[in-house]
């Protein structure tokens, strides 16, 4: 049994991550100022855990008793999110980090820092292995989210030198599944084409749709979490996502299928420095047994169950 601290454990990733942690029967403690998290998010394990509303960047956090394990999913994860609230989310993966990180020392518990495939940028070599440099732009509209992800494992490492912290880097490609944000705010693109397909209204690609992502369903993400909690190796990083590229307007063509919609695809124009493609080099995490499990057709099945349940 451990005893855990989940920043961001309301959010969409924290939650999924909070709920199987509690069925192992470990102990979850929440963080999370609700800034992009809901407590409706925790309702099924609302009465087994503990919870504190507070923000990682500004406020004192005081644990009482031990922790084994600090995970820091605290932090907004959409394009229109890094562009509403820049700083916030600057500053949540920097500042925000080293908070944690202080904690994590404090009670000499392992460190997980949820990290993202945004650290590569507009990759050049597809499926990305950990190893690659990364090619971004540090001033662009994604900067506030990609570079702060980037210092934040760079602060990781640093305390990894220079005070022992003990901690396993995990760099997420897109991951979609029920409480995933949606509406024009989070603007997610999966979310979007459900929504847009059963309305039966347009589906809006941006550019031509040949930019690519590799899309991996939130159980099958967490899963890997769990078996990185139990098994992966301190000081390392590990990419989890699939390496099957979907280019968008294939995606937009497989939801109008599964979804059996009228809608029509509409293109308009591609965002400022959209990534081109993105698939995961995953043999680090499959070398440790991981394996995803549910296709892009059966996981959008399972989202439009969501959305009319
Ligand atoms: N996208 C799109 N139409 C939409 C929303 C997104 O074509 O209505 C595209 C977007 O330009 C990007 C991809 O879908 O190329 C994934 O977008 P999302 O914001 O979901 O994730 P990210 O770009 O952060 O990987």
């Amino acid at each position: 049994m451990m005893n855990t601290l989940i920043a961001g454990g309301a959010g969409f990733l924290g939650s999924h991550l909070t709920e199987l942690l509690i069925a192992k029967g470990h102990n979850v403690v929440v963080v999370d100022n609700l800034s992009s998290g809901l407590m409706s998010n925790l309702e099924s394990v609302k009465d087994k855990i503990g919870f504190i509303k507070a923000d990682i960047t500004a406020d004192e956090i005081s644990i009482t008793g031990g922790l084994d394990l600090v995970v820091n999913m605290a932090s907004r994860a959409s394009r229109a999110e890094w562009e509403k609230y820049p700083v916030e989310v600057a500053l949540s993966n920097s500042l925000g980090s080293s908070n944690l990180i202080k904690i994590a020392l404090a009670k000499k518990a392992r460190y997980i820092f949820a990290s993202t495939s945004e650290v590569y940028g507009n990759p050049d070599v597809v499926p990305t292995p950990e190893t690659y440099k990364g090619n971004l732009n540090h001033l662009g509209s994604r900067a506030p989210y990609d570079e702060s992800k980037i210092f934040g494992e760079t602060l990781t490492k640093a305390y990894e030198a220079e005070y022992g912290l003990e901690s396993i880097i995990i760099r997420f490609f897109n991951t979609y599944g029920p409480r995933m944000r949606g509406g024009d705010m989070y603007g997610r693109v999966i979310d979007r084409f459900i929504k847009q397909a059963m309305a039966n209204e347009p589906i809006t690609v941006y550019g031509t749709g040949s930019q690519t992502r590799s899309f991996t369903y939130v159980s099958d993400t967490i899963n890997a979490v769990m078996l990185l909690i139990e098994k992966g190796k301190p000081g390392e990083i590990y990419n989890i996502g699939t390496n099957k590229e979907l280019s968008i307007v294939e995606l937009a063509k497989t939801v109008i299928e599964v979804t059996g919609s009228k809608s029509e695809i509409v293109y308009s124009e591609l965002p400022k420095d959209d990534p081109l493609r993105r698939g995961a080099d995953n043999s680090k995490i499959s070398a440790l047994g991981w394996a995803p499990e549910i296709g892009v057709r059966e996981g959008l099945a399972k989202m439009m169950e969501s959305y009319r349940a």
